[in-house]
C-alpha cells in the first residue's frame, strides 16, 4: 500500500513536496487555512485587475528546472528574464538609474557618479562568485542532522571567505565602491533576505553575483500565480486532494509520533507522515508547546521585516514606472537604521513598485494599469496598531504621483491594503513577518529550525523558516532537502 503524506499549507513549499512524494509513489494530501493555495505566492482579483500578493520576481530559475527535472518533465513555466533587472529612483534625482547585468551598460548608468565602476564591479562580483559556487552545494544545498556535520562542512569553505564572516555587506561595499548611490543600489539585496545590508553579514554579497551575473531575475508570462496554477492542476491531475480554509488547530502525538491533526472543526487529519508547512518556528511553539520556541523566545528571535502592501488599479498608463521599481529618499542608512523598530510611519517612505501589467495586459483593463507596492515596515513586536494604514497608502501614493508625473489618486480605480496583521492573520506569518526567520549566521544552517522534527519521528518542516531559507529558488530546494529526509530518514539531533 501506499505511504500517505499530509501536507499543513499549500504554500510553494508544499506544493513542490507534493509534486516530489507523488513522482515518487507516496499519496498526498493538502490542507490549506487560505481559499486557495500558494500561501504568500497569492493573487487578488478586484474590479477587473488582477495582482500577485507577494512575490513579483526570482533568482536562481534553474532551481525550478531541477524540480520539475526530478518530477520527469520539462519546466513547464513560461519564464521571462528581467533586462533592466530593475529600476531606482532616488529623491534627489530626476532620472532613475536602469540596472543592466551588462557590466559596460551599467556603468554609463553611474557614469557621473562612480569612476572605473567595471573594473570594480568586476572585483567585487568576482569574490561573490566564488563564495556563491564555494558554498551552494557545501553547506545551503544540504541537510544536516547534527552540529559536527555543519562544522565539518564549514571546514570545507576556503579560508579566504573568513572576513566576510566579519562585516556587514555594507562595509564590504564599501570597501569596493565610493559613490553612495551604487554602494544604495548593491545593498537592496539585503532586503530581499528581510533584513538591512546594516544588520547582514557580508556573506550575502554573493546574491549581488546572482542577481548580476549568474542567472539574473526572472518572472513568468501571465503573472506569479501561473507558478501556484501550474502546480495545483499538476498535483491534482496526479491524483492529490486539497481541501481548502481548513486550519490545523492542534496535534495528536502519542509522544513519538504524530498520529493525526486536527482542524478548527475538531475533523481529524490522519496520514502515515506529516510536512508542515506553516512557520516551522511558531508551529512547534504554538502547536507543539516546545520549550525552545515559547513566544517569548520566538519573538527574541530575528525575524524579517514586515510588508505593507497596496494593490492599485489606475486608470491610463503610467509612463515613467519600468516593471521593477525601487522609490528611495536621500537618507538610507538613517531610515534602515531606525525605521523598522518604530511604532509610527514613516513621513518619507521607502518602496517598490511592481506593474505586471506593462508586460502583461491581461492583468489590467484596457487603457489602465495594475500596481504592487510593496513597503517594508516593522514587525508586530514594534508596531502592532495599523489603524492608520491608510495614511501611510496616501503618503506612498502622493510621493510617488510626484516622482512619476501621474496623479495615482485622481485616477485611482481600485485599491486593497494589506497591513502586517492581515499578512500574520492570512497566513500565520509569525508577528506578520513577511519573509519569516531571518538570516544572520546564528539563524542559518544547522542552526535554523530543521526541516524534521526533534521529537516526533514522522513529522517534517518545508518552506521560508526552515532550512535553507526563504525566496522561491530556496524554497523550492527545502523541497528537494524535505524529500530526502523522508526518503532516507534519520534523527537529528
Ligand atoms: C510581500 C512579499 C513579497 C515577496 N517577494 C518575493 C519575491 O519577489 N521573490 C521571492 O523569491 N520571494 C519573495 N517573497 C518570499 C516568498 O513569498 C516566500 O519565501 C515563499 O513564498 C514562502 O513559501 P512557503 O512555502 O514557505 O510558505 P507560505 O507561502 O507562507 O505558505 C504556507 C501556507 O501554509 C498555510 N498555513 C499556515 N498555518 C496553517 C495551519 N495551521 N493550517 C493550515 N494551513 C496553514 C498558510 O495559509 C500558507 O498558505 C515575498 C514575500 C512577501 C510576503
Amino acid at each position: 500500500m501506499k505511504e500517505k503524506v499530509l501536507i499543513v499549507g499549500a504554500g510553494l513549499g508544499a506544493l513542490a513536496t507534493a509534486l516530489r512524494l507523488v513522482t515518487r509513489g507516496y499519496e498526498v494530501e493538502i490542507v490549506e487555512k487560505h481559499h486557495q493555495a500558494g500561501g504568500r505566492l497569492n493573487q487578488i482579483k478586484q474590479d477587473g485587475f488582477t495582482f500577485d500578493t507577494g512575490p513579483s520576481f526570482f533568482s536562481m530559475s534553474y532551481e525550478f528546472d531541477e524540480l520539475f527535472k526530478d518530477c520527469g518533465m520539462e519546466n513547464p513555466l513560461e519564464m521571462n528574464e528581467l533586462n533592466p533587472v530593475y529600476s531606482v529612483y532616488f529623491s534627489n534625482r530626476k532620472k532613475p538609474f536602469l540596472i543592466y547585468k551588462d557590466l559596460e551598460k551599467l556603468a554609463k548608468e553611474f557614469y557621473d557618479v562612480e569612476g572605473d565602476f567595471v573594473q570594480k564591479a568586476k572585483g567585487y562580483l568576482a569574490q561573490a562568485k566564488a563564495l556563491f559556487h564555494d558554498t551552494e552545494n557545501v553547506i545551503v544545498k544540504r541537510n544536516y542532522n547534527n552540529l559536527l556535520q555543519y562544522g565539518t562542512s564549514l571546514l570545507r569553505v576556503p579560508i579566504k571567505h573568513s572576513p566576510l564572516l566579519f562585516r556587514t555587506m555594507w562595509q564590504e561595499l564599501e570597501r569596493h565602491f565610493d559613490s553612495e548611490e551604487v554602494k544604495i543600489i548593491f545593498s537592496l539585496v539585503a532586503f530581499f533576505l528581510g533584513a538591512t545590508p546594516f544588520d547582514t553579514p557580508a556573506v550575502y554579497s554573493l546574491l549581488n553575483y546572482t542577481e548580476l551575473e549568474h542567472d539574473g531575475y526572472w518572472n513568468i508570462k501571465g503573472g506569479m500565480y501561473k507558478i501556484t496554477e501550474t502546480f495545483v492542476s499538476l498535483l491534482e491531475e496526479r491524483g492529490v486532494k486539497f481541501h481548502y480554509n481548513t486550519e490545523i488547530t492542534s496535534v495528536i502525538t502519542n509522544g513519538k509520533e504524530v498520529n493525526g491533526f486536527v482542524d478548527q472543526n475538531d475533523h481529524v487529519w490522519k496520514a502515515d507522515k506529516y510536512v508542515c508547512n506553516a512557520d516551522a518556528a511558531a508551529f512547534r511553539g504554538k502547536m507543539l508547546g516546545r520549550k525552545k520556541f515559547t513566544e517569548a523566545k520566538l519573538d527574541k528571535m530575528d525575524w524579517t521585516l514586515a510588508p505593507f502592501t497596496i494593490y492599485l488599479g489606475v486608470k491610463g498608463k503610467v509612463e515613467n514606472l519600468h516593471h521593477h521599481n525601487y522609490f528611495l529618499g536621500d537618507n538610507f542608512k538613517s531610515y534602515a537604521d531606525k525605521i523598522f523598530k518604530m511604532s509610527v510611519n514613516p513621513e518619507k517612505p521607502y518602496y517598490y513598485v511592481n506593474v505586471s501589467s506593462k508586460s502583461n495586459a491581461a492583468c489590467a483593463p484596457e487603457g489602465c494599469e495594475n500596481l504592487f507596492i510593496l513597503c517594508p515596515v516593522p514587525d508586530l513586536r514594534y508596531k502592532p496598531d495599523w489603524q492608520d494604514k491608510e495614511q501611510l497608502a496616501e503618503t506612498i501614493l502622493k510621493d510617488m504621483s510626484e516622482r512619476v508625473g501621474f496623479d495615482l489618486i485622481g485616477n485611482r480605480v481600485t485599491q486593497t491594503i494589506l497591513d502586517p496583521v492581515d499578512w500574520q492573520n492570512m497566513f500565520n506569518l509569525y508577528r506578520g513577518s513577511g519573509l519569516g526567520l531571518a538570516h544572520g549566521l546564528n539563524q542559518v544552517a544547522a542552526m535554523r529550525p530543521k526541516n524534521k522534527d526533534e521529537e516526533f519521528d514522522n513529522l517534517y518542516y518545508v518552506g521560508a523558516s526552515t532550512t535553507p531559507g526563504t525566496g522561491l529558488p530556496i524554497v523550492v530546494i527545502s523541497s528537494k532537502l524535505v524529500t530526502e529526509r523522508i526518503e532516507k530518514d534519520v534523527p537529528v539531533i
